[in-house]
């Protein structure tokens, strides 16, 4: 697994408009027409546009995103000549990204792009290390940035890849990246058929790519280059796996009908996602209303959660809330009545935790460190000590926003309230969903289970020991001294600016308990904690609460992913505890189309969004919107897959 690391950004120097690295002495784009290289070298030599019109998504990947010249060119050609609903795939690796204000001058050079530079700048990702997907024209364009070292990060990718450009500055002045190692990922990375163009003719290069099973053609190339190369990959042996039981499953369906299982922000975020990509869900909740469960708070915080060692933990929740933050800003941009509230959060930390976090180097736009005068002057009271200030964090309106993204997609989502699915089985190629009383509500080739503690239930899976954890919180009446609060503040509780008159706090956590009351003692422990730590706060007996459960797991990330074939996994890997090669042990096999998103703790407003997203990814054949490393560590089976590896 790459190591989490902090981004270096590139060094520039500007020769007017057209940037060179000061690292690899070396140009971004030709001086002698970017735009014509780039159409020259990368899209003629793919045969593009060619090779889209028959496909309702194509996808591109280019090793070098630098000022996004490419990105640009493939774009605009893409929006001219395929077809308007079908969707092209940008993926890109950067070890040096620009800075926002490099990329603005950079783009500036081409006015005719303008309308795409906006969006790029507008979704353009903070320079964090990992994968950052972003949409643009409402779907039609998805770009995928991945932050690092190409050869380290592509190894963790998981695509179909049918274009490549291989970028990145010329082999003699960076050799480090042309390397064996990366064309083997290409390769791998690569369909059948697939192509990659590149504007260097470079022996270590040609000889590379055929090696690594391409066809490699010199040609032509632009300007004051004599040759290029362009090849395609006519065969492809089968890769060795290294966790074959993490391998997801190729998805073959032919009709875009699902079954979504539970109505709260697991179950209604994935079907706004699949909605937004042409599918017709069916959304079965067993309350009469959506979001009565673990989603029924009045608001709730979203931020990231930062670990010192940004493991697969950390990385996991920052992805994820970057991911949400950038998905609500967006949808907001369409409907200012959406409950999200882009406020910035703070968290009260101490000062040794803080200078643990503050190793990550994370870009201001992510993380501020506060001293007690700057957490008063960001949250509009007096705070007593310093802590973390998340300027892109907020909070949100859970059930308001599980509505919304129902009605969003009212065409493509059918909602059937106040029946509960107790069963599912397949039959003739379907999914079947049973009631209470033994008939079927519905059927679909797809079902996707997002039912909380119940998951487990109805998957018949008790691998995934998921835990119901009971969660209290408490309303306090808004005063004018406590409106003036500007922004959720987090501490071993939390407290939420004034929504609707009331103050949302909390909350308790309490294993084993399944009390649904509003607990008198819970509400004294919450306002206790809340007057203790913020005493200048005027926090008033609470008028009301809620009492929920939240389903949580061993190892506190969520559940993510397709349902394994338990029968399977037992079958073929009882023995992983002798630890032999993973290339000994077949793929893993899964029940047929049925994913699972639940687990999500009290963190679904965080990372519910991005579970929708790979369980849509996934559905559509896509490039998945984390690196394998991360979806492993959410993967349904990885808590069998331990204690298989455990010596019985
Ligand atoms: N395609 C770019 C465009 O349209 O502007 C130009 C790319 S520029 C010639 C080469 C890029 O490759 C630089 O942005 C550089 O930081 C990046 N690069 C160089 N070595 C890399 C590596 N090992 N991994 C990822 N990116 C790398």
């Amino acid at each position: 697994m790459p190591r989490y690391h902090p981004i270096e950004p590139a060094q520039l120097e500007w020769d007017d408009t057209t940037p060179q690295s000061r690292e690899h002495g070396d140009i971004y784009f030709s001086r002698d027409g970017g735009v014509e290289e780039t159409h020259h070298v990368f899209l003629n030599s793919n045969d593009l546009p060619q090779r889209w019109q028959q496909r309702d998504s194509f996808t591109i990947a280019e090793t070098g995103f630098g000022t996004g010249l490419n990105f640009l060119c493939a774009v605009d050609l893409w929006l001219k000549t395929a077809p308007r609903d079908a969707r092209l795939h940008f993926v890109s690796v950067e070890k040096h990204p620009l800075t926002h204000h490099d990329l603005q001058r950079a783009l500036s050079s081409w006015p005719q792009f303008n309308a795409i530079s906006t969006q790029l700048i507008d979704v353009y990702p903070p320079l964090v290390f990992g994968l950052h997907r972003r949409e643009l024209f409402d779907g039609r364009i998805t770009l995928t940035l991945l932050f690092g070292d190409a050869t380290e990060i592509l190894s963790e990718l998981h695509a179909g890849i049918d274009a490549w450009f291989l970028d990145g500055f010329a082999p003699s002045k960076n050799p480090q990246m042309w390397s064996e190692a990366l064309f083997k990922q290409i390769t791998r990375l690569t369909k059948t058929g697939g192509t990659f163009a590149t504007f260097t003719a470079a022996g270590i290069v040609r000889r590379g790519l055929k090696e690594a099973g391409f066809t490699v053609e010199t040609v032509p190339g632009f300007g004051r280059k004599r040759d290029m190369l362009r090849g395609k990959l006519a065969h492809k042996s089968p890769a060795k796996s290294k966790q074959p039981w993490f391998e997801y499953p190729a998805v073959n369906v032919t009709e875009k009908r699902a079954i979504v299982i539970g109505g709260g922000l697991a179950g209604t975020t994935v079907s706004h996602s699949l909605a937004r990509r042409g599918w017709h869900v069916t959304l079965i909740e067993r309350h009469e209303e959506l979001a009565q469960e673990a989603s029924g708070n009045h608001s709730g915080v979203i931020l990231p959660r930062l670990t010192a060692d940004m493991g697969c933990d950390g990385q996991f929740y920052l992805s994820a809330f970057l991911h949400t933050v950038q998905w609500l800003n967006e949808l907001k941009k369409r409907d200012e009545t959406l409950p999200w509230f882009a406020s910035g959060v703070l968290q009260l930390e101490d000062e040794k935790r803080m200078a643990q976090l503050q190793r990550l180097s994370l870009p201001k736009e992510i993380v501020e460190f506060c001293d007690t005068a700057r957490t008063s002057e960001l949250s509009g009271i007096t705070v007593e000590s310093g802590g973390l200030f998340f300027p892109m964090a907020g909070w949100a309106e859970p059930p308001a926003l599980c509505r919304w993204l129902s009605g969003d997609q009212r065409n493509n989502i059918n909602t059937i309230m106040h029946q509960e699915a107790l069963r599912l089985e397949r039959v003739n190629g379907e999914w079947q969903a049973f009631n209470t009383e033994g008939n079927v509500i519905t059927a679909a080739p797809v079902a996707i289970v997002a039912n909380g503690y119940d998951a487990e239930r109805l998957l018949g899976n008790d691998t995934m020991t998921l835990q119901k954890v009971r969660g209290q919180i408490a309303y306090t009446p808004a005063t004018p001294q406590s409106s003036q609060l500007k922004t959720p503040i987090c501490y071993d509780g939390y407290l939420i600016p004034a929504h609707k008159g009331l103050h949302c706090t909390g909350a308790t956590y309490d294993v084993n308990n399944e009390s649904t009351e509003i607990k008198k003692e819970d509400q004294t422990q919450i306002i206790k904690a809340l007057r203790d730590t913020l005493p200048a706060f005027d926090a008033q007996s609470p008028s009301g609460g809620r009492t929920a459960f939240r389903t949580s797991t061993q190892d506190h990330l969520p559940i993510i992913g397709p349902a394994p074939d338990l029968d399977f996994y037992r079958e073929h890997y009882h023995d992983l505890h002798h630890g032999k090669p993973a290339h000994r042990y077949p793929v893993a096999q899964y029940q047929p189309n049925l994913f699972v998103t639940t687990g999500h703790g009290s963190r679904g407003l965080v990372t519910c969004p991005m579970a929708a997203n790979i369980i849509a990814a996934a559905l559509n054949g896509e490039t998945l919107p984390l690196p394998s490393d991360l979806l492993d560590g959410v993967h349904p089976a990885r808590l069998m897959v331990r204690n298989l590896k455990r010596k019985p």
